[in-house]
This record gives structure tokens, C-alpha cells and sequence, in this order.
């Protein structure tokens, strides 16, 4: 069928700069269904999924069609172990190119010192980050005592104890259940094995960054890593005031800015609100507010270069010179006014989303948003999070729920909802749209009744329902998912 579209559009229009794109997407697919029809309808499943539901989950985005352009091709061959000039490989010099071509990019974005780019997500990203900082802080410093430069030249009872030592230490971490995320020590990840976790918590009643609290836990504890990001946190952090309770202990500073590196790649957070100018490490993904493919990324101070460098072998396997083409192109993009304009603008729908639902009885946790999400509370509904999650979808909205403080509905069902704005405002949306998506998600839940005895089960009223749904289908037409690509002939 994708044949069809491909032909009917060739016939119809001569290719030339403004449908290259479309050529390209649908040539792509159009090959790819003679392959294997298989991956080509589940990829045009997935554009229509796309296209008929409103993306709200606060960690997704669009990338743009270069983007994914880049990522599809004979890159994907090659091996390219080590990094950038410094390989384990023959042959590697367009990887070379690609790999240090992004390198500086990143660290034009960000102005950090150093930056690497070969993580496949923001949990390797993370892995890199752990591993150097024991490297160089354990390590390093026992091989020095020893007067011996590699590990390979320890005894193995030496090696042992220093192995012991480096998984004796300890990590402080947000606390999953208040916006932390699954590598920074949760107990069902890799993170929490590695390191003697302590977890801290946000401030009981104003759910906040409570900084005075903190500082007496590290204080008293004295981590080794004392990690700040979150994957569900709506305000800003002052990475000064964290230099310094790391300073009074002697701890590595490393932030996860996962979530909200496309905010401080747009000049959104600066001056105290961007880590990069006082951490040691900075870990990211790439795929988020970033606006790039599925990827991680580490930037850091010099003195952790050559550890973070190692990555491969250090936890990575051969980098994917494919996606490190696909972020050169993403970090082009990024360098760019229309960016900063972007970010700007994911922050202004956040507050205007936050104020509408405030506006129309809703509980939003601490009472609305700095950057691209918010929680809504479910309960004044009574509803879980779960059930709010399965009501919205049902009306064309895709979120997901997420835990409050001390959720008393625990991690599964929840108390809450995460609302997330980058994906929408890459469509061009703005403030007056997310009044009206905020009212009529309103409605929705209002519409809502949880059934007795199942917080995973509702009913929603008919009526509502199919408006709620034609209204989002209404908006959807507005604001066209890669209007470059005219799948609909
Ligand atoms: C999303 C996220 C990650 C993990 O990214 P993956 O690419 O899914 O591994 C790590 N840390 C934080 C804070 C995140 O929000």
C-alpha cells in the first residue's frame, strides 16, 4: 500500500527541496514494506498512534525527521571501540569525525569542559558517571599509595581490597517515590548494589527542595556522590547552594538533568539553576527535552575526562556511530534561536497549563511549575493515578501516573498524574491550546467513577467521553504530527 502513496505522490509532484523529506520518509517505508511488511506497518501503526493521541508524558518528544534520517544507515556497521582518535578499531575515521564533531557541539551547548557522547540511554549515561567517579576517586588514589599505574599490575589480594573499598561507599539520591529516578539507587536497580544508597526526601509539607534538611544529612552521613535530578520534580534547584554541601564533605557533585537538559541547553535555567557550571558530572539523556534520538550523554570537569572517555570498556559496549550521527544533527539543532525559543515556550505551557487546571479546582503539587511538568493530584477526583492514566488514554491523551510523597496508593496505583508539555509545543502548540486540553482533561476526570474494589478500573461517562475525544481529534488536525510526510495521499 505505502507503493501506492509513493507513486501517487512522485506522479503528482516533482521532487525538490520542500518534499525531500517526504520522498525520503516514504521511500524509506516503501522499501522497508517489500523487506519486511512487517516493520514497515508497525512503523505506520505507530504514526497513526501518534497522530491520534496528544502526547503528554513529561519524558517523550518529536525528533525531527533528520534526526531520524541520520540514524538509518551504514553507520549502524561499524565498530568503533575507544573513542574519538583513540581506537581499538581500523577504519574508523568518519566515526572520528561524527564522534568529535559532537563532542564540541555539546560542549558549545553547554559550556562544560568535557563532554562524551557514546551512552545508549541515560542509565548507561549514569553507569559511565558511577563507574569514573569510584575509578578516579578510589582507585586511582589506592594505585597511587601502591606506586602502581594499572589495576592489571595488582596482586589479587590487593585488587580485592580495593574492590571491597569501592563498593563500600556511599550515594545519596532523591528518593524514587518523590521524583527521583530508578538508577539513583532504587532497589531493584544495578545502583543500589554498587553503592551504600541514602536516600533523601523533599520537604514534607511544601514538597520542595528543603536545602537546610539536606545539608545535615550529608553532613552527617559524609557520601562519597551526592546526586541531584529527578524524572518528577516541577521546580528549580539552586546547584550553587549544592556545591557547597558537597564541598563541606568532600562529595562528588553529580546532577542528572535527564529531564531538563533541552531546558539549560535553552537558556531557560541559568546562573544557580545550571548544573553544568557547578557540578563535576553531569549525566543526560538525549531524547527528552533534548529533542534528539533515544541516546545518553556525560559532561564533565576535566579532571574526570579520562575516565569518562573510558566508558568503553569501562561499562559500554561498541559505541552506535548510527545515534552519535543522530545527535550531532539533534545538538545542531539545538544550537540554535529557534530552540531557545522552543524551550521558552515548553516552559510558559507548563505554567499555563498548571494555572488552568488551579483554575478549575485541580490540586497541582506545590502549587504549579518552572519547568516542562507538573503533578496533578487524582484524589480530589477519586480516582488513582492509575485509573486517571487508563480514563485519559480512553479520550486521546497519553500520560502516565506517577507517586506523590509518601503515596498512600504506593508506586503501582498512585495518587497523582505527570503532565508533561515538550511534546505538545514541538507540534506548535501554545498557551490558549493548553487551556483547552487543561479543561478538557478537567471534564474528563470529573466525568470519571472509579469502580469499587479495583483502582485499575473505571467507568466514564458516554456523553463526555465521545466530546472529549472529538475535541482532541479537533486539536490533533490543528497541529499535524510531521506534516512533511503525507501518509494520508
Ligand atoms: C529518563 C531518565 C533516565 C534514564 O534514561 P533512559 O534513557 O531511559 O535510560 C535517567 N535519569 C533520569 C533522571 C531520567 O529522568
Amino acid at each position: 500500500m505505502h507503493t501506492d502513496y509513493l507513486k501517487a505522490f512522485i506522479a503528482k509532484h516533482s521532487i525538490n527541496e520542500e518534499n525531500l523529506a517526504t520522498v525520503a520518509y516514504l521511500a524509506n517505508l516503501d522499501y522497508l514494506s517489500r523487506k519486511s511488511p512487517e516493520v514497515a506497518k508497525a512503523i505506520i501503526q505507530e504514526i497513526h498512534d501518534q497522530r491520534s493521541h496528544l502526547k503528554l508524558i513529561a519524558s517523550e518528544n518529536y525528533s525531527s525527521l533528520a534526526v531520524q534520517m541520520a540514524m538509518s544507515n551504514l553507520l549502524t556497521d561499524k565498530y568503533a571501540e575507544g573513542y574519538a582518535f583513540h581506537r581499538f578499531y581500523a577504519g574508523c575515521d568518519n566515526i572520528d569525525y561524527i564522534e568529535s564533531l559532537a563532542n564540541e557541539e555539546l560542549k558549545k551547548i553547554f559550556g562544560a569542559e568535557h563532554a562524551y557522547v557514546q551512552p545508549s540511554s541515560g542509565a548507561d549515561a549514569n553507569m559511565v558517571a558511577f563507574w569514573s567517579i569510584l575509578f578516579k576517586r578510589i582507585q586511582s588514589k589506592e594505585l597511587e599509595k601502591l606506586g602502581k599505574k594499572t589495576p592489571q599490575e595488582l596482586t589479587f589480594e590487593e585488587h580485592e581490597k580495593i574492590r571491597q573499598l569501592m563498593v563500600n561507599q556511599k550515594m545519596m539520591g532523591l528518593s524514587l517515590t518523590h521524583g527521583g529516578h530508578l538508577t539513583h539507587g532504587m532497589l531493584m536497580n544495578a545502583s543500589s548494589k554498587m553503592f551504600q544508597i541514602i536516600p533523601y526526601e523533599l520537604n514534607k509539607e511544601t514538597h520542595l527542595f528543603d536545602y537546610k534538611i539536606l545539608k545535615e544529612q550529608v553532613q552527617r552521613e559524609k557520601p562519597l556522590v551526592l546526586l541531584v535530578g529527578y524524572s518528577a520534580y516541577s521546580r528549580l534547584i539552586d546547584f550553587s547552594i549544592l556545591r557547597e554541601i558537597a564541598d563541606s564533605v568532600d562529595a562528588t557533585l553529580m546532577v542528572d538533568m535527564a529531564h531538563f537538559a533541552g531546558l539549560v541547553a535553552g537558556k531557560v535555567m541559568t546562573g544557580v539553576y545550571d548544573p553544568v557550571a557547578y557540578a563535576d558530572i553531569v549525566t543526560s539523556t538525549t531524547h527528552k527535552t533534548l529533542r534528539g534520538p533515544r541516546g545518553g550523554i556525560v559532561l564533565c570537569k576535566k579532571e574526570y575526562a579520562e575516565f569518562v572517555d573510558k566508558g568503553c570498556p569501562l561499562v559500554l559496549g561498541g559505541p552506535q556511530p548510527h545515534c552519535m550521527a543522530a545527535k550531532l544533527v539533534a545538538f545542531q539543532e539545538v544550537n540554535t534561536k529557534a530552540f531557545r525559543d522552543y524551550a521558552a515556550q515548553i516552559v510558559k505551557n507548563a505554567q499555563a497549563f498548571a494555572s488552568s487546571l488551579m483554575a478549575k479546582g485541580g490540586h497541582v503539587l506545590t502549587g504549579g511549575t518552572d519547568n516542562h511538568l507538573l503533578l496533578l493530584d487524582t484524589r480530589s477526583f477519586n480516582l488513582t493515578g492509575r485509573q486517571a492514566e487508563i480514563a485519559l488514554r480512553q479520550a486521546g491523551m497519553t500520560l502516565n501516573r506517577n507517586t506523590i510523597p509518601n503515596d498512600p496508593n504506593g508506586a503501582w496505583y498512585t495518587s497523582a498524574i505527570r503532565i508533561g508539555t515538550p511534546a505538545m509545543t514541538t507540534l506548535g502548540m501554545k498557551e490558549d491550546e493548553m487551556q483547552l486540553i487543561s479543561s478538557l482533561m478537567i471534564d474528563l476526570l470529573k466525568a470519571t467513577t472509579a469502580e469499587k474494589n479495583n483502582l485499575a478500573k473505571v467507568t466514564i461517562d458516554d456523553k463526555v467521553l465521545v466530546r472529549v475525544q472529538n475535541e482532541v481529534k479537533h486539536l490533533l488536525k490543528q497541529f499535524p504530527l510531521y506534516p512533511e510526510i503525507a501518509l494520508r495521499s
